[in-house]
């Protein structure tokens, strides 16, 4: 990326902002590992530090801060970015569907459950991911989408999901992410769920700065394009394209 960009951008940009990005696969067919690394480079030169989800929903301090996670849990998560990661010293979190893990790469539920076509993860490529001191989330169980699910359907969900997930891994699951970013139609009942289940935050992929005043289940969250440039998810990362998104979907109120 131009230098006279980065140089640009860390002068407009405000000094304090905390901000939370969404990925998925990390593969050359979606969004490749190289693009990943530079786009990590890029945002170090805009002096951004990277904390862990609950570091940076818990954290005062005056800075830059993102913190990444990553969604539906692909195994390349684990074999071809937590290297680099590690390396980088960079904290990170998967948002899990249990019932998902150990499926390899099957076309039919890929299509489906509305799948990236990679490889999922196995039960071992998650020990192994939280043996290195990163994060997990919950996903709902096999990537349902609530905005049409019963109320029924939704509390097995989640009362059975977030169990089951505590139990396989031995970890308190704090955080959720709506599959699709789409919202079940009664969300008071999967508000009081996730209270219940003892689950400190949901994020939906409304592109914004985490929006503290809201109530804790509405968390702001960037979803990254998987075929965006470097430039483009750059600017989302950091804020500058917020506002096309409040165009882009102005329709949608209902769902996210
Ligand atoms: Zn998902």
């Amino acid at each position: 990326m131009n230098n006279i960009i980065v140089r640009l951008l860390n002068i407009v940009l405000p000094k304090n902002f905390k901000r939370i990005i969404c990925l998925h696969s990390i593969s050359n067919n979606y969004f490749s590992l190289s693009k990943f690394k530079a786009l990590v480079k890029v945002l170090k030169l805009l002096d951004i530090t990277f904390l862990s989800l609950d570091d940076i929903m818990n954290n005062n301090l005056p800075g830059r801060f993102i913190s990444f996670t990553f969604d539906d849990g692909y195994k390349d998560n684990i074999e071809t970015l937590m290297p680099f990661l590690i390396n980088e010293k960079i904290p990170s979190l998967i948002f899990i569907c249990p019932y998902l893990l150990n499926r390899g790469y099957d076309i039919d539920l890929i299509s489906e459950k509305k799948l990236y076509e990679a490889k999922l993860a196995t039960e071992t490529d998650i020990k192994l991911w939280l043996d290195n001191n990163f994060a997990i989330g919950y996903h709902t169980l096999n990537h349902v989408d609530l905005f049409d699910a019963s109320d029924d359907e939704i509390k097995n969900d989640i009362e059975v999901g977030i169990k089951y997930l505590e139990q396989k891994f031995d970890y308190k699951v704090n955080n959720f992410a709506y599959p699709f970013g789409h919202l079940p139609k009664n969300r008071e009942l999967l508000f009081n769920l996730l209270e219940k289940n003892k689950v400190t935050y949901a994020y939906t992929v409304i592109w914004g700065d985490i929006n503290f005043e809201s109530t804790p289940y509405l968390i702001n969250r960037v979803c990254i394009g998987d075929f965006d440039s470097l430039y483009k998810a750059t600017l989302k990362a950091v804020g500058v394209l917020d506002f096309y998104f409040k165009m882009k979907h102005a329709n949608e109120k209902n769902r996210i």
